[in-house]
């Protein structure tokens, strides 16, 4: 059986998705990976197969190659297609960064005196690049609470808002959002929607099986998957994923062959590596709860999380971050982490090596304590994104840092009232 016979789609595991998504059986010199193709541009044999390649890049066609770098190489073309796969969306457009990614979706989508509905724990720099870059241009952001879907429907402007965005699960959180809903608010007032799904991953959650227009990751966090390449993607239909490539030709944020390659890698692991996250984060999660000395705990794979039931609805794994607070105030948490052995202290997640940060000090350290208690975050609050590390090995450490640590001694007037 030939290559082209072999030319089969749509696989059903994540796994095998990961590995084989999208990708031609050859991929060039019978190279088993996607060749590292280092060049700026791109040579034609005449001046007729030239014109050949303008006549469908002009008026339409399906394109095997491009005329020059900045409009992609064959590792862009791999992730592309591989994510797409992933997503159960038409097409996907890679960017250098996930910041990147978003700014260029608000940028070439939108236009003067049109508005956006936000939650409020998206990524804060997408909502300060909302706050302050697109009002600018002429561009309103309305922010209204995560879960609360009356003040979401209160905030759309008929005829004005054109996008209603919101993250799931959320920073630091984990708040899930109720697909569906948002997916029909959108249809009725036509506004698109856009979700970020870097913490659930494809794996986890795919938003286009439930109608929402547009899905984007950082992939520099599950899809990379090693703490080593940034980038960012949006998936969607193929019109608008084909706008969305002409204009980051003309921005020029297309990421380097190296990079692409570097992702590439990382995403042939992902199924392997977020199920085994899923099943680690469930298991610390519970550790966690029945432990006397963590006050809260929040993870949505957990019956005590308020969005449990969508959550189990929706996603087919819970992810591999978590929220706790730990008794005790800013400076005995931060020694909590301090004593831990496995996760290193550095904002990011998603990749191999465990990570764990104080919301308090990485995200708002630029606010005072009494902001901090306004915008919810409590100084004992940790968030430890899960690597591939063994849950067990996690839990015996986790178990070492809180023997340490010294519970609050009761008021008298505690117990008085
Ligand atoms: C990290 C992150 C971003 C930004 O992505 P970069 O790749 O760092 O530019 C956006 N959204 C979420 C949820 C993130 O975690």
């Amino acid at each position: 059986m030939s290559n082209e016979e072999k030319k089969k789609t749509e696989f059903s595991g994540h796994s095998t998705k990961s590995v084989h998504g999208g990708a031609p059986r050859e991929k060039g010199f019978h190279s088993i990976t996607t060749p590292i193709v280092q060049s700026s541009t791109y040579t034609f044999e005449n001046t007729a197969k030239l014109v050949e390649f303008l006549d469908k890049k002009v008026y339409g066609g399906e394109l095997d190659r491009e005329e020059y770098a900045r409009y992609g190489n064959p590792s862009v073309w791999a992730v592309e297609k591989r994510i797409a796969e992933l997503e159960g969306a038409e097409d996907s457009v890679v960017y250098p960064s996930g910041m990147s990614a978003v700014t260029s979706l608000f940028l070439t989508v939108l236009k003067p005196d049109t508005h956006i509905v936000m939650t409020d724990d998206c990524y804060r720099r997408t909502r300060q690049f909302c706050l302050t870059t697109l009002k600018k241009f002429g561009i309103e952001t309305s922010i209204v609470p995560m879960g609360d879907y009356d003040a979401l429907e209160a905030a759309i402007i008929p005829k004005k808002t054109r996008f209603i965005f919101t993250e799931t699960p959320t920073n630091p959180y984990l708040r899930v959002a109720d697909l569906e809903r948002i997916a029909e608010l959108g249809k009725k007032n036509r506004a698109m929607t856009l979700i970020d799904t870097t913490f659930a991953t494809p794996v986890n959650l795919r938003p286009i099986e439930y109608g929402i227009d547009f899905v984007m990751h950082s992939a520099t966090k599950y899809f990379g998957g090693h703490n080593d390449v940034m980038a960012g993607v949006i998936s969607g239909s193929k019109p608008r994923i084909k706008a969305l490539k002409d204009a980051r030709g003309m921005f020029g944020n297309i990421i380097d062959p190296h990079q692409a390659f570097l992702l590439e890698r990382g995403i042939k692991t992902l199924g392997i590596r977020v199920k085994h996250q899923n099943d680690s984060a469930l298991k610390v999660a519970q550790y966690l709860e029945n432990h006397p000395k963590i006050e809260r705990v929040f993870y949505p794979g957990l019956q005590s999380h308020p969005d449990y039931d969508i959550a189990k609805k929706q996603m087919s794994g819970f992810g591999g971050v978590i929220s706790f607070e730990v008794a005790g105030g800013l400076e005995s948490t931060g020694a909590f982490i301090d004593r831990l052995q496995i996760p290193y202290i550095a904002p990011s997640l998603g990749g191999v090596e465990g990570l764990i940060e104080q919301p308090a000090y990485v995200s708002y350290y630029d606010l005072t304590p009494e902001e901090r208690k306004e915008a919810g975050i409590n100084e004992n609050l940790v968030r430890y994104a899960l690597g591939i590390e063994d849950a067990e090995d996690i839990i015996a450490d986790l178990e070492q840092s809180l023997s340490l640590v010294e519970m609050p001694s009761t008021t008298i007037e505690e117990l008085t009232t």
